[in-house]
């Protein structure tokens, strides 16, 4: 169950970065996915113009983008940016957009980590959504800490858990993601998703069968190399 408490400190940690300790510095950072209309609410609700950055990547579900202009429209938010790869990049590295099919870290690179690097330019921190609950390297999350890209991050559903989602999703009658009903709990690009086993945990379905678990804009960049165009 979602207690007061929880929902009154993730609100709290929100409003004082956005408002105070990072003040006309901090962006969101948005999937859109499952779990994504919960940070974009509570946002809406202290600051609708709050730059939010929403990676575009070329390789997304049809639904995520319907979903995101559903939330757009519904929450009145107005700084939402969709940033897209870069074009040089894509010519130089990815022609034929089969990339993900030979090197899923090159790939996220050139869809996400790069853009996103570029979007964060001038901004001193970001807000993420990830939580305790999911796992691997954020089991140890705190609610504000440094990111690996040397910008503090804001978390504020580090401790929440799945019953606290749910019920806030239930409070306040947001809408869900359409592939959710599907049996989709963590959705990223089309090419990269499938719907995970039953007893899986969320995020299995994401880089099914390989090591990879993240796509890079939590971890420590990779060296920069040639095709940083
Ligand atoms: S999730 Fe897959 S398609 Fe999307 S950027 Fe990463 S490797 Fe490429």
């Amino acid at each position: 169950m979602l207690d007061r408490l929880s929902e009154a400190s993730a609100r709290e940690v929100l409003a004082d970065a956005i408002t105070t300790r990072f003040a006309g510095n901090i962006a969101l950072v948005s999937s859109f996915g499952t779990e994504s209309a919960i940070l974009l609410h509570m946002v809406a609700g202290i600051d609708r113009t709050l730059p939010v950055i929403f990676l575009e990547t070329g390789k997304l579900f049809q639904e995520t983008l319907d979903y995101r202009d559903e939330l757009i429209a519904r929450l009145g938010l107005t700084g939402v940016r969709s940033i897209r790869p870069s074009g040089a990049q894509l010519a130089a590295w990815d022609p034929d957009g089969r990339l993900w099919q030979k090197d899923v870290e090159l790939c996220c690179a050139i869809r996400k980590t790069n853009p996103l690097d570029e979007a964060l330019v001038g901004f001193e921190a970001w807000i993420t959504g990830r939580k305790r609950v999911q796992g691997g390297s954020r089991a140890g999350l705190e609610l504000v800490q440094p990111g690996a890209d040397g910008r503090m991050t804001v978390n504020p559903l580090a401790f929440w858990d799945d019953a606290a989602l749910d019920s806030y999703f239930a409070l306040y009658n947001l809408p869900r993601h359409p592939l959710q009903a599907q049996g989709y709990t963590s959705i990223g690009c089309a090419t990269c998703t499938v719907k995970p086993e039953p007893g899986q945990d969320k995020r299995a379905g994401r880089w099914a069968g390989q090591a990879k678990t993240e796509c890079g804009i939590h971890m420590p960049r990779l060296e920069k190399m040639a095709w940083e165009i």
